[in-house]
C-alpha cells in the first residue's frame, strides 16, 4: 500500500509547455549578482539592465549605452581606426588585444563620437569594460583628447562615462602619462567654456578616477558603483584601519561632496536632456 502512494506522485511529471519552451529558450537567462533573481535576459535589457527586485545595475558594453542615450540610436563615432601598437614589447599584450578586438568588435576600451540627446548635440565618449578591464592606455587617452579638442571647437556640451580599472600596465609610463595628457584637454576645453559632463559607472577605479573622470562640471555616478584609487585591502593595510562597508561607493562619496548626483540608469538620459537643456 504505501508503494502505491508513492507511485501515484509520480503518475504526472511537468513538461514545460511548447508555448513555455519558445519563451524561455536555454541560455538567455541572467542571474543578478546582489539579490540571486534570475532574470530573463531580454526583460533584462528591456530594463536597461537594472535588475528589476533589487536595482542592481549590470554593466553595459559601449554600443548599449550609446543606444541608450542618442536620439533615434543615432551616432557618428569618431577615430575609430586608432589602435594600440606595443610599445613595450608587453609580453602576451598583442595577442591579448587581438582577444578583446574579437570578442567586444571594437578597436579599444573607448567608444567616441557626436550624437544627440534629447536634440541637443554633444561629443560623447562611453569606455567599455569588456576591452583590457576598460584600462586607459595611450589609445584612450588619444581619443577622449581628441574628443575634447572636438567639443571645444564645436562648442558641444563632453559627456563622458567612465568604467575603468585604471591606467593600463602593458603600456607602463605611456599610460600613466594620458592622466596628463586628458587632464591638459579638458583644461583647455573649460577655457573655452564648454560643459563637460562626467558619469561614473562601475567601476570607475585608478588613474581613471584620478583623472578625467573627476574633472566634469557636474559629476554624475550610477547606483552602487565602486569608484576610488586603490583598492579597499591596499588603503585597510595602509591606514591600520577597518573601513566602512560602504567606502568608495557611489553613495558614499555623494555624502562626502565627492560627486553631485547619484542617478538610476533609468533616468539617466533624462536627467542629461535636463542638464543640456539648463546649460543651453
Ligand atoms: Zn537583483
Amino acid at each position: 500500500m504505501l508503494k502505491d502512494l508513492f507511485r501515484k506522485q509520480r503518475k504526472y511529471a511537468t513538461i514545460p509547455s511548447e508555448q513555455a519552451k519558445k519563451e524561455v529558450p536555454e541560455g538567455i537567462m541572467e542571474k543578478c549578482p546582489k539579490c540571486g533573481t534570475i532574470c530573463i535576459a531580454k526583460e533584462l535589457e528591456k530594463n536597461l539592465k537594472v535588475c528589476k527586485s533589487c536595482g542592481y545595475h549590470f554593466s553595459l558594453s559601449a554600443p548599449e549605452r550609446i543606444a541608450s542615450l542618442v536620439d533615434d540610436g543615432r551616432f557618428f563615432p569618431f577615430d575609430e581606426d586608432l589602435r594600440s601598437v606595443d610599445p613595450l614589447q608587453f609580453p602576451g599584450y598583442a595577442k591579448k588585444i587581438e582577444q578583446d578586438m574579437k570578442k567586444t568588435d571594437l578597436n579599444e576600451a573607448i567608444v567616441t563620437g557626436e550624437g544627440t540627446i534629447g536634440g541637443f548635440p554633444v561629443i560623447l565618449g562611453v569606455m567599455d569594460s569588456r576591452f583590457r578591464m576598460g584600462s586607459m592606455g595611450s589609445v584612450v587617452g588619444e581619443k577622449i583628447t581628441r574628443a575634447a579638442e572636438r567639443a571645444a571647437k564645436k562648442k558641444y556640451p563632453f559627456v563622458l562615462f567612465s568604467a575603468s580599472g585604471g591606467a593600463r600596465m602593458q603600456e607602463g609610463a605611456l599610460s600613466l602619462m594620458q592622466m596628463a595628457k586628458t587632464t591638459a584637454a579638458l583644461e583647455r576645453m573649460n577655457r573655452d567654456k564648454v560643459l563637460f559632463i562626467s558619469v561614473l559607472t562601475n567601476p570607475t577605479t585608478g588613474g581613471v578616477s584620478a583623472s578625467f573622470s573627476s574633472l566634469g562640471d557636474i559629476n554624475i555616478a550610477e547606483p552602487g558603483a565602486l569608484i576610488g584609487f586603490a583598492g579597499r585591502r591596499v588603503i585597510e593595510q595602509t591606514v591600520r584601519q577597518k573601513l566602512p562597508d560602504d567606502f568608495q561607493t557611489a553613495e558614499f562619496l555623494l555624502e562626502r561632496g565627492q560627486l553631485d548626483q547619484v542617478v538610476p540608469r533609468l533616468e539617466l538620459r533624462d536627467t542629461l536632456i535636463k542638464l543640456l537643456a539648463f546649460h543651453a
